[in-house]
């Protein structure tokens, strides 16, 4: 195997803007595995999990130090060994090791000619609805990017300022869509209480990780109140959170590169059917390449996030279709994606 890696910055559209953040670009970092008998590539990326301590010199040295463990892996295939491997004995981040397994999962698809869904053994049987994210701004901005945002049947909004109802109301007046919120930790058992009834009237059908991860006693009391479904975002890391998550919420948002990559989102999302958690299946400010990858898990998924790569302006590579929040899947041999030819 040969191995190359390369850094990009993904340009925003727009400033993206959460309880947390406030974005104008983020760093992607790509990992080639090129097969020199085969003459095949898998590609791979992930972003950087700042929540989890992560940063992009911190999973580039994660990235830069396997190097010369794979060029020796010899079996693409054996991809549970190597994913083991990966994070149990040379300690690799989830998130490096999410563009890793990514790229094999697309070296074995060509190798065998198949898309990742069938090599699951999934079947995609129509095209799948993903949200469309607004992020926090001003009243005015949010009323256009809402506007803007016509064609989406499904809106994720950012929440989280003084605002938040205020924002919600103007939303709702210009748009008949369906609204998903996520607060990013930022309100409290208090705050989220005096709003309830609103949400409920204003029809919000999912809230995302209202609370800090550190408020497991509120959660645990507003899993068995709340009227709106609860999903666990920045609270469910990877596999080993999932017991704990059982109590606290009623769904979980997955995403690669917080899990350490599809190998472990598709045994999370098989996990948290048997717990009877929903699944939404997200992502992060990605390119096509990531988002493309998680997308093969649509079938498995109550709701889908995947709109990363819509909201930057120089994704380097082209792979799943949004055409107004419907995804259509590639059905190329892999994840599905190619490199975007220069204008
Ligand atoms: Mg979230």
């Amino acid at each position: 195997m040969k191995i190359t890696l390369q850094e990009v910055s993904l340009n925003l559209e727009h400033a993206f803007i959460t309880a947390r953040k406030n974005i104008k670009s983020n760093t992607s970092l790509l990992i080639e595995i090129y097969d020199v008998e085969a003459s095949l590539t898998g590609i791979g990326e992930c972003v950087i999990a700042d929540f989890f301590g992560d940063t992009v010199s911190s999973v580039k040295a994660d990235l830069e130090r396997v190097i010369p463990f794979l060029e020796q892996w010899e079996d693409p295939f054996s991809i549970e060994k190597l994913n083991r491997v990966l994070a149990r004995d040379l300690k690799i981040r989830n998130s490096a090791r999410s563009a890793i397994i990514m790229a094999i999962y697309d070296l074995v698809g060509k190798k065998t000619g198949l898309p990742l869904f069938k090599l699951w053994g999934l079947s995609i049987e129509k095209d799948y609805l993903s949200s469309y994210t607004i992020g926090i701004d001003t009243p005015d901005i949010i009323r256009k990017k809402a506007e803007a945002a016509a064609q989406y049947p499904l809106l994720k909004i950012k929440l989280g300022s003084e605002k938040d109802l205020e924002l919600l109301e103007i939303i709702k007046s210009v748009t008949n869509a369906r609204l998903i919120v996520d607060a990013n930790c930022g309100w409290t058992l208090t705050k989220l209480k005096d709003i309830m009834s609103t949400l409920v009237d204003l029809g919000v059908e999912l809230i995302e990780q209202p609370f800090p991860p550190a408020a497991e006693d509120d959660y645990r009391k507003l899993k068995q109140t709340s009227k709106i479904p609860i999903f666990a975002d920045e609270s469910l890391k990877d596999q080993r959170d999932l017991k704990l998550i059982e109590s606290l919420f009623h769904g979980i948002n997955i995403k690669l590169v917080k899990c350490g990559g599809l190998y472990d989102a598709l045994i999370m999302a098989h996990t948290a059917q048997a717990l009877n958690l929903k699944v939404m299946i997200g992502c992060m400010i990605e390119s096509s390449v990531a988002i493309t990858a998680a997308s093969h898990l649509a079938p498995l998924a109550d709701y889908l996030d995947l709109d990363g790569n819509i909201l930057i302006t120089n994704d380097p590579y082209i792979g799943v279709k949004n055409i107004s929040g419907k995804l259509k899947l590639p059905t190329d041999p892999g994840i599905g994606v190619k490199r975007r030819e220069p204008k």
